[in-house]
């Protein structure tokens, strides 16, 4: 099985080691075409918007884009999941070019600055279910970004506590709606929606594998019922 990477900026190099550790083929992506030759996409994190300057300058968003529509399973990681959503908000500036697919609003620095940055314990039962180990996986928050609304198809595997620091979030555009969505006490931080998967932290940057042995069983789960699918079309 390979496994593109988007390797454009960010954590790519981490992500490939990862899959390499438990024995999947990471390949680097930065063409269209090389999407081609892959069974998933990596989405990593990094700064969402020069991904998205340096993806709008390859021209690689129509081909992203199809490899999403197209129901292939794809992970997002932090400023990857940013990408994948369908709205950002907390932008200083202007806003930047999205994949989307993903029916959720994310807070694209929710949890603050670089300097805010930090690990939590979070509670994830459905990895633990899958792939064994405790019911629980570190958290590694870098600049990271939140998910404030998700639509009802889509499923929440992890929430993480609101830093009780109010200060510590970013305000977005002083919206009052936008405002009114942030102050919760937990926010989503984890998801899934059909072939897509989203994590605001980076489990690329511990070593806790269990999250990429999820994904490439979600993987399988897609390719195998995509296969069904071309099978009984030939019995027709
Ligand atoms: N908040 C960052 C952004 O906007 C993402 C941070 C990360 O990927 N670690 O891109």
């Amino acid at each position: 099985m390979a496994v593109g990477v988007l390797a454009l900026q960010g954590s790519y190099n981490e992500h490939i080691a990862a899959l390499r550790k438990i024995g999947a083929k990471g390949v680097e992506i930065r063409k269209g075409t090389q999407l081609q030759g892959v069974d998933a996409l990596i989405i990593p994190g990094g700064e969402s918007t020069t991904m998205a300057k340096l993806a709008e300058h390859h021209n690689l968003f129509p081909a992203l884009r199809e490899f999403v529509g197209a129901g292939k399973p794809v992970w997002g990681t932090c400023a990857g999941l940013i990408f994948l959503a369908n709205k950002a908000i907390g932008q200083k500036s202007g806003g930047q070019e999205l994949i989307g697919g993903l029916d959720c609003t994310v807070h694209r620095n929710f949890f603050g600055s670089q300097l805010q940055s930090f690990e939590i314990e979070l509670s994830v039962p459905k990895l633990a279910e899958k792939e064994g180990g405790s019911g629980t996986c570190r958290g590694v928050f870098i600049r990271a970004p939140a998910i404030v609304e998700a639509g009802p198809d889509v499923e929440v595997l992890a929430d993480c506590p609101v830093p009780s620091d109010k200060s510590r979030i970013v305000t977005p555009n002083g919206n009052n709606q936008e405002e009114e969505k942030i102050s919760k006490d937990q926010v989503i931080v984890a998801v899934r929606q059909g072939n897509l998967l989203a994590t605001a932290f980076h489990p690329e940057l511990t070593s806790d594998l269990r999250w990429h042995s999820f994904f490439l069983k979600m993987v399988k789960e897609i390719n195998d019922k995509g296969s069904q699918c071309v099978s009984s079309l030939d019995k027709d």
